[in-house]
């Protein structure tokens, strides 16, 4: 059996919305997980293929995902409880480079492209967070809270019903304004709001690194299903990634 493939039983579980969040028992994960890893998993239901789920946060013993309902798999696997068992290939990908000699460190996270950078901001020496969602609703609260645990948070929404209004590129970009040092920034979220990440990044040529979410099919770099074009290579975003470095030395 491939060293990568376990069967970790569900713990714990939690809904809100159309999100679950789900801590499953894993002996080793402090050990060999990293932030911005993410897990392949069989989801049950009708199909065959694995879905990509990021890493939230590990503990000694455990590891947090969180999901959004899409389609067929991440219905099949939110009907999952407590007791049942997930197989998993697990930690897959290239994560975040961090180190508690990492600081000033800016978290920009969008949507379900939060949920990795909790366990990321945990290992940076000092770091704050901008996070949107669409609205008030789309606000996972606990999930906040729990950032909030961490660090300094910026909570942000498209139309002002929660936190301060706006997206979050404006958010990093009224920070830099206000002269704040800004040494990293670490960002997941839908494609426009890490184009413009980016190339603020680049602006003001600061490292950035952004986790891309793209189909894939095996997650392991054989299949070349998640091949996209990153800094003008093509690049598989499952095993080169999904983390990629800008205006850094590695580009
Ligand atoms: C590295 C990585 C990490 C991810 N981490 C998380 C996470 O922590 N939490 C979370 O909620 N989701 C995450 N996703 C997205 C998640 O994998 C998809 O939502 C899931 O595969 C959808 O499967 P499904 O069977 O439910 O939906 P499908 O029936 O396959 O698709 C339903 C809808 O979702 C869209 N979709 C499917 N896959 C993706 C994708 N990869 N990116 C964008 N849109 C997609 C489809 O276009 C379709 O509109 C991650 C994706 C990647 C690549």
């Amino acid at each position: 059996m491939n060293k990568n493939h376990y069967f970790c039983e569900i713990t714990g579980k939690q809904t809100y919305e159309k999100l679950t969040d789900i801590t499953v028992a894993f002996p080793e994960a402090e050990k060999i997980c990293s932030p911005g890893q993410f897990l392949h998993i069989l989801c049950g239901g009708n199909s065959f293929l694995r879905r990509p789920i990021s890493i939230c946060d590990v503990s000694k013993n455990s590891l947090r995902f969180i999901f959004e309902i899409r389609g067929e798999g991440t219905k099949a696997l939110a009907e999952k409880g407590v007791g049942d068992i997930v197989d998993m290939l697990a930690p897959l990908g290239h994560g975040f480079d961090l180190s508690p000699k990492d600081e000033n460190v800016v978290a920009v996270g969008g949507g379900i492209g939060c949920f990795p950078l909790l366990y990321a901001a945990k290992r940076c020496g000092s770091v704050k967070a901008i996070l949107g969602f669409r609205n008030k609703a789309a606000v996972y609260g606990k999930f906040v809270d729990d950032f909030r645990k961490v660090c300094e948070v910026t909570l942000m929404t498209d139309d002002g019903t929660a936190g301060e209004n706006g997206f979050t590129p404006q958010g990093l970009e009224k920070m830099l304004e206000n002269g704040e040092k800004i040494d990293k920034i670490i960002t997941c979220g839908p494609s426009v709001m890490m184009e413009k990440i980016i190339s603020t990044a680049e602006k003001y040529s600061i490292p950035c690194l952004a986790s891309f979410e793209e189909r894939m099919g095996c997650g392991t770099g054989t299949c070349l299903c998640c091949s996209t074009k990153i800094n003008g290579k093509m690049r598989c975003v499952c095993k080169d990634g999904p983390v990629f470095e800008f205006c850094g030395q590695n580009k």
